[in-house]
């Protein structure tokens, strides 16, 4: 069963525009984060333990080493630059600069994803980025917004509120950057179908790009506590694939879906389990699309019945 055959995932995208296989490595540039260091907040947002988002540990090689590492893995000719870890516009404009100039510098490097918080892009920033933009990069401004519900931002001690993220796509937009937007399915205090009220919200602002993510309850972090308490349940995947399969039925085809799921390792997962393999879910909302219509398709039901 082909999921790509029904929605537009980032890998057509690209091939389309492109001509060719172009895939993203993903880099550790070795940022910190404002949540964490009491700029912003401290503790962090109550979900995230960041060593389980990317292999690198923060004593990573040079950006340069990290992607030509990468590369041969892949069996794409050309790449993108994914600056993933932590909070990769937490630095000075010049130091910005450096870093992403590192990756570029690296041969058949085709363009930047950067992976930041809504309050952490200064037009300083977005100026930097769009200059690469301009320059005829491909350049996506990797929000984490999680979910457009100030109670529950505020619940997992995220720091900002949807406000904020408004602020960031609002600017972003104005200079013409795509905004690929990271949402998670299964927060406490949410029903899942909550979810498609977040997509709604964010649709309504704009967006280029999504990308879906069930709740991971990791080592580590604040919500591994309350989960061994009882305080919080992890999603089920039934739950996540009904409400994700929804969620993509209900955007519009332009919209480039940069991921559907995500999969985490034990120790470091701990709940729920099903997420330590990519496939039932995947191959399980692929089996929804084709059931029941694919990318964009409640959307054409819904102007139908007007
Ligand atoms: S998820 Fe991002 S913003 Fe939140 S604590 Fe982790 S690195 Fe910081």
């Amino acid at each position: 069963m082909q999921l790509y055959d029904h929605i537009n995932g980032l890998g057509r995208d690209l091939k389309q525009r492109f001509g060719e296989k172009v895939h993203k490595l993903s880099i550790n540039a070795g940022f910190t984060c404002p949540n964490r260091d009491g700029t912003l907040g401290r503790g962090g947002c109550t979900f995230c333990n960041n060593a389980s988002f990317n292999a690198h540990s923060r004593q990573a090689p040079s950006i340069r080493e990290q992607l030509e590492s990468a590369k041969p893995d892949m069996r794409a000719k050309r790449y993108l630059a994914y600056f993933q870890a932590y909070t990769n516009t937490y630095a000075e404009t010049e130091a910005l600069r450096q870093q992403y100039e590192q990756a570029l510098a690296v041969a058949d490097m085709v363009g930047l994803c950067v992976g930041t918080r809504p309050d952490c892009v200064p037009d300083a920033t977005l100026d930097l980025l769009t200059g690469y933009k301009d320059a005829g990069y491909e350049v996506w401004l990797e929000l984490g917004l999680q979910t457009a519900f100030d109670t529950t931002l505020d619940r997992i001690n995220r720091g900002h509120d949807f406000a904020a993220y408004v602020d960031a796509v609002n600017r972003a937009h104005a200079r013409g950057l795509k905004v690929c937007t990271h949402l998670i399915v299964g927060l406490p205090g949410e029903a899942p179908e909550d979810s498609l009220v977040t997509l709604e919200r964010v649709l309504e602002h704009g967006c280029e790009g999504l990308k879906l993510h069930p709740l991971h309850i990791v080592k580590g972090s604040i919500m591994a506590r309350q989960w061994k308490k009882g305080e919080i349940d992890a999603i089920s995947q039934d739950d996540y694939v009904r409400v994700a399969a929804d969620m993509i039925r209900h955007t519009p085809w332009e919209v480039v879906y940069h991921r559907v799921t995500a999969t985490a390792r034990k120790p470091t997962l701990l709940a729920p389990e099903w997420c330590e393999n990519r496939w039932p879910a995947f191959n399980a909302i692929a089996g929804e699309l084709v059931e029941k219509g694919g990318q964009g398709s409640a959307l054409k039901s819904a102007a139908s019945n007007c």
